[in-house]
Order: structure tokens, then C-alpha cells, then sequence
């Protein structure tokens, strides 16, 4: 399958619609995969939030805009612009959004269907939503440990089971120990998966944050133009960008083809890099299997 995520930084003209740069890179990688599709993009909400007083409102009201459909790209592009239509979106706050993910799938675990489509979600208020290339070959495991612990599963693919299991180590977390960090969450849902997966991540519980990360699936990371000085930062300088440097446009992608139109400067992620983009700065963890998770998380999974 093929996965793809756009971050824009660009303020005033320079800025592009989000949908159509996340339509456009699906069709980059429809060859991959072409049997359903999906885009989720951040509310327009949530963004007035996190610009007036910086906090995220209460999940409900910040929840994404998730769009799935079966089929062919054109036809999730045709439901994404009839929807923007029939919900009366106002074009010019979608225009601002800032950050969106998307996925083109190729069915290994659930037939072609709007509901086995990705982003796959942790359920009601799309807390945790996830795109996946790979397979989870230890989904049935988890899933029944999750089942176990309350949670309904509406797919039959086996990435259900990475949001759910997102949201279950952020709510233990929470209520435990008193909050956990977006990439916290992402390192154990890693511990927990056996497979091959890149996935990306977006919670309306971080905003202004998306994660990545990998182990055996390609992924590629796109940065565009920093602080006007693209040329000086060439391939090999991606992953050594500091806090104070911010890109103007990040993208992500199963493949470079979707990428080379965007920006020369990128870099292929490595097995259990997990690269968090937060407020615009990039920064890449190396996933650590020693790292001790909160008391409350551990228990609950170990049951
Ligand atoms: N295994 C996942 C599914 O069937 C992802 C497939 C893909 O890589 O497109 O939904």
C-alpha cells in the first residue's frame, strides 16, 4: 500500500490546500495499492484552539475530518469534494488546515470496504487514527487482550488494533500516572506489534503533533525549504535538523515518487526510528526496548 502525510508551515499565499496535495500524493502511490483509500485532516476547530490560547479543546470538539472510501483514488476524490460540498466546509479554514494523512490500501486482512479502509481509528472521537503499510501478525493476540479490556472492533483488518491499543496506553497512562508524551504512546503500541508496518499517527490529544515510524516497511521523509535556505540543506542534513529550524512543509511517503515533486531534500527512515513532528520542528527517537513505561500501562497489558 502506499502512505502519505502533508504538515504545511506556509503562512499566506505560499500556503496550499491540504486536499489537494493528500489527493495528489495517492495518486503518486495508487499503483501500490488500489483497492481502497482514505485521508484524515485536522478540523478546522482544533486549529482555531491551538492558535488562540495554544491547548487542545476537549477531544470531542477537535475530532478530525476522516474520509474512507472503496475503490479507486477518483473515487475517494469525488466523496472528499461532494462531502466538503454537502457539509458546507468552508473552503478557506480547510485551506489552513495543517496537517493531513493519507493511505491507498491493498487488502491482506479484511475485504475492500469502506469500514476496513485507513485511517483506522481507536473508535468514537477518532482519539487515535493510524495509516498503515505492512501486516500485524500478532493482531488476533492483541485484539483479544484489547476486546478484553472494552474495546469493539468495527474492522477486520489487523491495523484496527494499533489505535485502539494507542488509546488504551494513553487512558492508562493518563489516568495512572498523570499524562504520557505522543511519543511515549507510540514506543509502547511499537513494543507491543510483531510485523512489518510503517505507520503514521495523529491524535487530536497532540495537536500541532503527528509521529512516524517504522520497522521493515519504506518510509520517506520530505522537508521543504528552511528558512529559505533550501539548497544548503541537501539529503544527508534531513535528519540532523534541529528544534529552531522549521521547515516549511514536511511530507511523509511509502515512496519517493510522491515526494521528488515537492522537494529534493529527504531521507529514508529506519527501522525503529520514530520521528515526532511537534509545532512545526522534527525531531527522531530511536525506539528503545528497555524504556521503562508507566507501572499502570504495564500491568494492564501484561493481563
Ligand atoms: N494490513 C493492512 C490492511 O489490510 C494494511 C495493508 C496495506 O499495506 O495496504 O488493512
Amino acid at each position: 500500500c502506499g502512505i502519505f502525510a502533508y504538515l504545511n508551515y506556509n503562512v499566506g499565499r505560499e500556503r496550499r490546500y491540504i486536499l489537494e496535495v493528500l489527493l495528489n500524493g495517492l495518486r503518486r502511490l495508487e499503483y501500490r495499492g488500489y483497492d481502497s483509500a482514505g485521508i484524515a485532516i485536522d478540523s478546522d476547530l482544533s486549529l482555531e484552539v491551538q492558535n488562540e490560547n495554544g491547548k487542545c479543546k476537549p477531544y470531542d470538539s477537535a475530532s478530525p475530518l476522516v474520509f474512507r472510501q472503496e475503490g479507486k483514488i477518483e473515487s475517494l476524490v469525488t466523496s472528499v469534494y461532494s462531502a466538503v460540498d454537502k457539509l458546507d466546509l468552508d473552503l478557506e479554514k480547510l485551506f489552513l488546515v495543517h496537517a493531513g494523512i493519507a493511505h491507498t490500501r491493498w487488502a491482506t486482512h479484511g475485504v475492500p470496504a469502506p469500514k476496513n479502509s485507513h485511517p483506522q481509528s481507536s473508535g468514537q472521537f477518532d482519539e487515535f487514527l493510524v495509516v498503515h503499510n505492512g501486516i500485524i501478525t500478532n493482531y488476533e493476540v492483541l485484539k483479544q487482550t484489547l476486546i478484553r479490556q472494552g474495546f469493539t472492533f468495527e474492522s477486520d483488518t489487523d491495523t484496527e488494533v494499533i489505535p485502539k491499543l494507542a488509546k488504551f496506553v494513553f487512558d492508562q497512562a493518563r489516568d495512572g500516572e498523570g499524562g504520557v508524551t505522543f511519543s511515549q504512546v507510540v514506543m509502547e503500541v511499537m513494543r507491543q506489534l510483531e510485523g512489518a508496518y510503517a505507520l503514521i499517527f495523529k491524535s487530536p490529544h497532540y495537536p500541532n503533533e503527528l509521529i512516524a515510524c517504522k520497522r521493515g516497511s519504506t518510509l520517506i521523509l520530505g522537508v521543504n525549504e528552511l528558512g529559505g535556505e533550501t539548497s544548503r540543506h541537501l539529503f544527508h542534513d534531513v535528519k540532523a535538523l534541529t528544534a529552531n529550524e522549521k521547515p516549511k512543509e514536511l511530507f511523509f511517503s511509502s515512496d519517493l515518487c510522491a515526494i521528488v515533486e515537492h522537494t529534493k531534500n529527504y531521507a529514508a527512515i529506519e527501522d525503529n526510528e520514530i520521528v515526532h513532528i511537534k509545532d512545526g520542528s522534527v525531531s527522531i527517537l530511536r525506539f528503545d526496548y528497555e524504556k521503562e513505561m508507566p507501572a499502570s500501562v504495564q500491568r494492564a497489558l501484561s493481563v
